[in-house]
């Protein structure tokens, strides 16, 4: 099978991991996923088509660097910003890729992203539209949620989809690695949902179900007058244990 036809294949596997209705990280045509092509390109959910039953047709090709080169623009109407969208397609019979084809481009271009999965779990939202949600990003309460969604999330403020959306995430995430040098698994868009980022599409999962099982334990630890964090210390332990690492690799993490 051609490179690009397993990448996509990957992709579609993927997808409908995280579309999956009992999941509730996604209904009708939220969320979106890409994953880095070949040849400065990267595939990207299409506008509008729907994650759990995601086709071939409902996934877009385009060109990495006009959708980057558009998060320099400081105001971009809708039109230009839709005019961007098809520009960037590597086949113009392709259907418009999804609106946030520009975060997915700036994320894929960080050391060690092939996959990014955005979603809008329950669990999560819950915190993101409460007054927990820096808490949540920045502390972590159980051992397997450093394993598999890093020692911190980016918490990143409410801002229109789309452009505006993508240049924050660019801001928060450029602070992010000249502090803890490395990009995070877990992005957290404030009232909004998650994004998970990750080399192999069973990382992008893996952090996605983590970080919702977290967020699940978060809200009934409050309910119970908590929750107790692990301390900084027991974090960077775990998340520099070389056993741990090992479970990473074999985890495909
Ligand atoms: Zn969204």
């Amino acid at each position: 099978m051609p490179a690009v036809a397993l990448l996509l294949d990957r992709l579609l596997e993927l997808s409908r991991q995280l579309g999956r209705e009992e999941r509730k990280l996604a209904i009708l045509g939220e969320g979106n996923t890409s994953a880095r092509a070949g040849e400065g390109t990267l595939l990207v959910k299409a506008s509008g088509s729907n994650l759990a039953t995601l086709t071939p047709a409902g996934v877009t090709e385009c060109r990495l660097d006009g959708l980057i080169a558009m998060l320099q623009e400081r105001s971009l109407t809708d039109a230009q910003v839709d005019e961007g969208l098809f520009t960037s397609r590597v086949d113009p019979k392709a259907m418009k890729p999804s609106v946030e084809a520009v975060f997915h481009a700036f994320l894929l271009t960080l050391p060690g992203v092939n996959f990014v999965g955005h979603t809008h779990p329950v669990a999560v939202n819950r915190l993101l539209c409460s007054g927990h949600a820096s808490a949540f990003a920045r502390r972590r309460i159980f051992p397997d949620e450093v394993v598999c969604c890093g020692p911190e999330s980016v918490l990143v403020p409410y801002a229109d989809p789309g452009l505006k959306l993508a240049q924050a995430i660019r801001r928060a995430l450029l602070a992010h690695i000249r502090r803890a040098g490395l990009p995070p698994r877990i992005i957290l868009l404030q009232n909004h949902g998650l994004i998970s980022l990750g080399a192999t599409p069973e990382a992008v999962l893996a952090a996605t179900l983590m970080a919702v099982k977290a967020a699940e334990i978060f809200t009934g630890a409050a309910a119970l007058g908590g929750p107790r964090f692990l301390s900084r210390s027991q974090v960077a332990r775990i998340a520099g244990r070389p056993d741990e690492h090992y479970r990473q690799k074999v985890l495909g993490l």
